[in-house]
């Protein structure tokens, strides 16, 4: 069955916007967009007109880097957009739920609390290295779920969820709901995407970013890998224009083939760091639990998080207080950092 039929039922009539960039036509005089004739200085040199919606060029380089078909790939402004395109394609207010891991990413919850949809959410439990039962998970499920969000490797615990359980669950919801993965910091874990199962199962969706190993937080490009039908329908919902030119342009220099290349060394680099850095702490005085990460961070467990935290701030160094959230008692996600940022973490806990 189509996934289709699960999606928001209003939305199989909705005309989306139909805006200038999308006639389709070329011309040299462009008269169509109510844009200013003249262009800017140098930086903002062609910015009067307005962007493609999807840049043939971007969509080709990242169908490259992602191995996956330009058809299966909609981008937009990082995966916050997607994740939040998402939740507004499948859930009804008020009756549609969705289902994710408890420590995750955040912005599941605060988008799905935005679309008026329910949040349900599997506890992990760090005393059994966050392990996921697919049983447990799909427990939660039921007629009314749309989404089932898995975080790999997951933020803020850097658990890897990989290969045959992605497979089974997806398996397990075809027909019903979709199975995202977010695959954020996936280029730290060394594992393939796990968009090449895709093809096998259609309820399948990936999230992937250039903020992280790419280098550009800042200039917010996420990519949602999709079956067809799945990125015509959040295309069709999508605002007239995600991607602002200069993101645009920043993307595709940083994913020329020498950019690339000095990238995946850095990722090498981090990859060592992390190793280094976990290492370190292990033996640091007062930390008490460390899990094994996939990400470019470290979630620790400390004697007392909140004293880790002012003596790190006091050395000049904000990491992210997470223990506040139910099975993170006194942990802290340090992020892992270029080799002297890591050195000063260490010498800030005596490790
Ligand atoms: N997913 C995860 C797991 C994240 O940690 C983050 C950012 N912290 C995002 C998505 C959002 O990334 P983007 O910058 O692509 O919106």
């Amino acid at each position: 069955m189509s996934l289709l039929a699960r999606a928001r039922p209003e939305l199989a009539a909705f005309t989306p916007y139909a805006s200038a960039r999308r006639s389709g036509f070329e011309a040299r005089i462009r008269l169509e967009a109510n844009e200013c004739p003249w262009s800017g200085d140098e930086e903002a040199s062609g910015l009067n007109r307005y962007p493609s919606p999807q840049p043939d060029a971007l969509r080709a380089r990242l169908g490259a880097l992602y191995d996956a078909p330009p058809s299966r790939l909609w981008i937009g402004r990082g995966s916050d957009e997607a994740i939040d395109l998402l939740l507004r394609a499948f859930c009804r207010p008020g009756r549609d739920n969705v289902v994710a891991l408890a420590p995750t990413f955040g912005m599941y919850r605060i988008g799905a609390q935005l679309q008026g949809a329910e949040y349900r959410a599997l506890a992990l439990d760090g005393e059994a290295d966050f392990a996921l039962d697919p049983d447990a998970l799909l427990a939660l499920a039921d007629d009314d779920t749309k989404l089932v969000v898995v975080c790999s490797p997951n933020n803020p615990t850097g658990t890897l969820y990989h290969g045959d359980v992605l497979g089974e669950l997806a398996a397990r919801l075809a027909g019903r709901a979709l199975l995202v993965v977010d695959e954020a910091y996936v280029e730290f874990a060394g594992v393939a995407s796990a968009a090449g199962l895709i093809g096998r199962h259609p309820n399948l969706a990936v999230l992937r970013t250039l903020s992280k190993v790419h280098a550009l937080a800042g200039a917010r490009v996420g990519t949602l890998v999709a079956a067809e039908e799945v990125i015509d329908l959040v295309g069709r919902i999508a605002a007239p224009y995600p991607l602002p030119t200069p993101s645009v342009r920043a993307a595709l220099a940083a994913l020329d083939d020498d950019a690339v290349a000095r990238t995946e060394r850095r990722v090498g680099v981090l990859v060592a760091e992390r190793a280094r850095l976990a290492h370190a702490l292990a033996s640091a005085p007062d930390v008490r639990r460390l899990w094994p990460s996939a990400g470019n961070f470290l979630l620790v467990r400390f004697a007392d998080a909140d004293a880790a935290f002012a003596r790190l701030l006091a050395a000049g160094i904000l990491v992210r207080n997470v223990s506040k959230q139910a099975g993170l008692e006194q942990c802290l996600r340090i992020t892992v950092g270029a080799p002297d940022e890591n050195d000063a973490v260490l010498a800030a806990l005596g490790a």
